[in-house]
């Protein structure tokens, strides 16, 4: 069992004001922690360089939540990886539910933008999660899999060995109840079951769990086999919560 990575997911939250606020004391809050353990912040493209100014002497990575599939080019408000990675960041979110829903983002578009966060340095955060609808009727792996599939297949071993997965169940995002230890312990022994298929070096990835990850179930979480850390949505808006998941993982 390696260290954790916890990563925060501001989602379309914040302002410039209580960014201060909130990256001051997660920055102080943070640098006593175990040095083994990740912690990075997806915050919303205007304030890459807030983070950048804020978290640069501190032990706090940042990245963005998004990326265009292109380098550059005539595509009105999209924001490249290389323009992310000007701001000294570090993860990229790649395929969240909120993109493959509201955005109609498909398999191949995610596989696309992971590739070029890779290209650029940066860490893709490969969101993968099924709808309450998909589970009921037991399509659950299948979903992954397709959702999965499509990244692994358009990258090399090397650069496959490179993501962050995240599993977030869509009927856990933001209903203050996560997935039990038990499904998540099936999910994630089956992704990563799943990824050995391209090798052992893609079998160790860090799988993070998402979905109402709180204080209160963070602990638990993180003791399931195979969890490596977590994407956390609401509660790393909160720098006390945000701080004591952080020493969950820890
Ligand atoms: P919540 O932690 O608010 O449920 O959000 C999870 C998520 O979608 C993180 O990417």
């Amino acid at each position: 069992v390696g260290a954790k990575l916890v990563i925060g997911n501001w989602k379309m939250h914040g302002g410039l004001r209580g960014n201060e606020v909130l990256l001051q004391k997660l920055a102080n809050g943070t640098r006593a922690m175990p040095p083994g353990l990740r912690i990075g912040l997806c915050v919303p493209y205007p304030y890459l360089a807030q983070a950048q100014a804020m978290l640069g002497a501190s032990r706090i990575e940042w990245g963005a939540q998004d990326l265009s599939a292109h380098d550059e080019g005539a595509y009105t408000g999209e924001v490249s990886a290389p323009m992310v990675a000007d701001f000294g960041a570090r993860y990229a979110i790649v395929g969240h539910s909120e993109r493959r829903e509201y955005h109609r983002e498909g398999a191949i578009l995610v596989a696309e933008k992971a590739e070029r966060a890779l290209a650029a340095g940066l860490t893709p955060i490969v969101c993968v999660g099924e709808t309450q609808e998909e589970r009921e009727f037991a399509f659950t792996e299948r979903v992954l899999c397709a959702q999965l599939d499509a990244v692994l297949d358009r990258l090399t071993v090397e650069q496959a060995a490179g993501l962050v997965l995240a599993y977030e169940p869509v009927w856990a995002i933001g209903s203050g109840s996560s997935a039990n230890c038990e499904e998540v312990q099936d999910v994630h022994a089956f992704l990563r079951h799943h990824l050995a298929r391209k090798g052992d070096a893609v079998a160790r990835i860090p799988i993070l769990y998402g979905g109402s990850v709180k204080p209160e179930n963070a602990l638990s979480l993180f003791s399931v086999p195979e969890v490596d850390g977590g994407l956390v949505g609401g509660a790393s808006l909160d720098a006390t919560q945000f701080l004591e998941i952080c020493d969950a993982a820890a």
